[in-house]
């Protein structure tokens, strides 16, 4: 099979496991950026990496946003994950069952290099995936780098997953984005509620270069705390009138990042209160502690694309779930956030939404829980 052949072929194995946008990058293009962008790390004769992009459905961010129901959203991650793994395999098995050349496929999310010890996404500072597959959608021409680090494409802005294989045969690259379709609108920092990153600040402990394009981000703080807020042990606005989808109500958007990263107590305070308090009611404990359990069982597999349906929590992601393509459904899906209300647990330890409506009503409500939105689903096909 000839190179453009092979390259079609692929190509066509992305879109039909439901992806959207695929593009071809080369390694010299990422040359210029950090380590996690070297495709040699994983398989040293590589040439080209492929990668593709599941993006989020609108009407499923829509009620995630609005806090009507999460499981949307669960399902598509669901799929996007377990596609992006599946389909890699399958590419990886195509290019060496086809041709002389080698190919590996990059775990879609949850795998990190440990050069310096062992991972914890409650304890680490700084996280590097074996292959950044945002440094490789960047050399791919299918976007560059948002304010909020995330790819954002000019189809589907940054609302998405991506998926990749690297590969031994020199493929043509596709045209790099000419433009950056992140506006800096800063929706995504309004979204978070552990300031993880920036308002204005520029990231400048490492430079990213790809393909002669400087790429330019806001400034991180400590991993951990976008992992403890990305879980649902943390997430409430300053305000104290929205959540993420998770009934601890503390806000950690208050303690600056330097703070966060030299006062490791803070941390742990948090965690104490969340898990063994006694003030805490038992409910929350035992949400916590299954959030906490998951976790751990997910990271332990280094894969989020084995990761079974029941493990799939998202109740944070806001700073990608929010960065659709269309500026003003961007800041429609803001509005819905912030009129979304707080997400409580009853004493039988059942999600519930508690918001205020146009009118200065109090509204509370049961959104379908899994088994209900799942058994419907059923019940319509
Ligand atoms: S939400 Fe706005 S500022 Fe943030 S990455 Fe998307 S386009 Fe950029
Ligand atoms: S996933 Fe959530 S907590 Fe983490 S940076 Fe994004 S918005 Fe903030």
């Amino acid at each position: 099979m000839n190179l453009d052949e092979l390259q079609k072929q692929i190509k066509q194995l992305t879109l039909n496991s439901g992806a959207k946008l695929v593009g071809v990058g080369s390694r010299e293009r990422l040359e210029k950026a950090p380590s996690s962008a070297n495709m040699g790390y994983c398989l040293p004769e590589a040439k080209s990496c492929i990668i593709w992009v599941y993006p989020n459905p609108i009407n499923a961010l829509e009620n995630y946003f609005a806090k009507k129901e999460r499981m949307s959203i669960k399902q598509f991650q669901y799929f996007a994950y377990t596609s992006a793994w599946t389909t890699a395999q399958r590419i990886k098995q195509f290019i060496e069952d086809n041709t002389e050349y080698k190919a590996f496929a990059v775990i879609p999310n949850g795998k990190y290099r440990k050069e310096e010890g062992s991972f914890s996404f409650l304890e680490a500072d700084l996280a590097y995936p074996d292959f950044s597959l945002r440094y490789g959608a960047v050399a791919a021409g299918l976007g560059h780098l948002g304010w909020s680090g995330n790819l954002v494409t000019k189809e589907y802005g940054g609302s998405l997953y991506l998926a990749g294989v690297l590969t031994t045969a020199p493929l043509k690259p596709d045209p790099m984005a000419e433009e950056n379709y992140c506006n800096k609108c800063k929706v995504c920092f309004q979204a978070c509620t552990t300031g993880y990153f920036d308002k204005d600040k520029e990231e400048d402990i490492q430079e990213v270069i790809i393909g002669g394009y400087k790429e330019i981000y806001a400034k991180r703080g400590t991993y951990s705390k976008c992992g403890i807020g990305c879980a649902g042990l943390v997430g409430v606005s300053e305000d104290n009138s929205w959540s993420t989808w998770t009934a601890n109500h503390i806000c950690i958007k208050q303690y600056p990042n330097q703070e966060w990263k030299a006062k490791p107590f803070i941390r742990k305070q948090i965690m104490k209160k969340i898990l063994i308090d006694k003030n805490t009611p038992s409910e929350l404990r035992k949400f916590n502690k299954r959030i906490v359990k998951s976790f751990a069982k997910v990271a332990a597999h280094e894969n989020t694309g084995l990761r079974p349906l029941k493990d799939t929590n998202p109740r944070c992601g806001n700073c990608s779930f929010i960065c659709v393509a269309d500026h003003k459904k961007r800041i429609e899906l803001l509005e819905l956030l912030k009129n979304s209300g707080k997400l409580y647990l009853d004493e039988e330890g059942r999600e519930f939404v508690r918001q205020i409506t146009k009118n200065g009503e109090e509204v509370t409500y049961y959104p379908p829980t899994e088994k209900e939105f799942f058994s419907n689903l059923d019940k319509k096909e």
